[in-house]
């Protein structure tokens, strides 16, 4: 069958790595699966895509009467915006269950795992598919990069073994080594303007009504932002009212020291100190062991919005 694969809105390297390898396995299978993406292509996913000598994505973002595969997410307030009148085969995600709804039944492969490229090479082994060596590298990328080189409490026994796997069909001796360098280029953001950071890793999400966007970048040393903090909260200001939202939170996260900044613009910052239990000053607070997004922000705000 002819499908579109594509991963979420602001596309991170699982979204983009996921599009790639779930259609290699899908046309293996004999179907005719294009890999395709919501947005750009993100200064490490570059680094990943070019590492391993990777076609990109196609860019895509209209869906109407086509088959569509969705991976990386399951939420309406992450996909394109005629979702509606797609025809979705089918999900491969790691998230909590959104929203999206189909009238017929589809294929699920959702999991409490760190990574949705670690399901992806499940699959490949439930099918007996081999995985290619360059796709398995940018495999072991996705991973590495989800799982923050496995430090985020999202990490489970399963993504280290798929890593180790990958790394040896990629011939990857130092895992750690590969991640810590991939890091190192998503640190740069020196040049970058104070919008392309904030939504570089960027998601809205609803929560009871209220629309919060949250955004994260991770980094090796949190003194990069230095310069930058004001012009971010401006952004991030403008943000807000673009999009009539009720708050948005931007992460600073510090992968070393493994915790993050966080950053607050909100009609109540009040609820955002309840829900993680802080105090903002300058609408700032620093929240030790904080790495995931997914894990240690969002299901705390949904439950103090709701
Ligand atoms: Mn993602
Ligand atoms: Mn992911």
């Amino acid at each position: 069958m002819k499908m579109y694969v594509c991963g979420h809105t602001n596309p991170d390297s699982d979204s983009i790595c996921a599009a790639i390898s779930l259609s290699y396995l899908k046309n293996q299978l004999g179907d005719e699966a294009t890999p395709a993406r919501q947005g750009d292509i993100n200064p490490e996913s570059r680094f990943i895509l070019d590492k391993f000598d990777i076609e990109e994505p196609i860019l895509k973002t209209a869906y109407k009467n086509e088959n569509l595969f969705i991976v990386d997410y399951s939420d309406l307030a992450q996909a394109p915006k005629d979702i509606k009148e797609a025809n979705i085969l089918g999900i491969v995600d790691h998230h909590k269950l959104g929203d999206i709804t189909t009238p017929t039944p589809l294929e699920c492969w959702i999991r409490p795992v760190g990574c949705s490229n670690t399901i992806i090479k499940e699959m490949f082994d439930y099918y007996k598919v081999d995985i290619p060596k360059n796709l398995a590298g940018i495999m072991l990328c996705a991973i590495l990069s989800d799982t923050v080189i496995y430090k985020s409490p999202t990490c489970t026994e399963e993504d280290i073994k798929a890593t180790e796997e990958l790394a040896k069909i990629a011939e990857v001796e130092d895992i750690k080594a590969l991640g810590m360098e991939m890091f190192l280029v998503k640190s740069a953001v020196k040049g970058a303007t104070p919008r392309e950071l904030v939504t570089r890793d960027y998601k809205d999400f609803d929560m009871s009504g209220k629309k919060v966007g949250i955004g994260q970048l991770e980094v090796v040393d949190l003194s990069v932002f230095d310069d930058m903090i004001d012009d971010l909260f401006k952004d991030m200001e403008a943000l807000k009212e673009e999009g009539d939202r009720h708050s948005i939170l931007l992460l600073l996260t510090d992968i070393i020291n493994e915790g993050s900044k966080l950053l607050v613009i909100s009609d109540d910052e009040s609820l955002i100190e309840k829900a993680f239990e802080t105090k903002l000053e300058n609408s700032m607070s620093y929240l030790p062991g904080v790495l995931s997004r997914k894990k240690q922000v969002v299901p705390f705000l949904e439950k103090i919005f709701s």
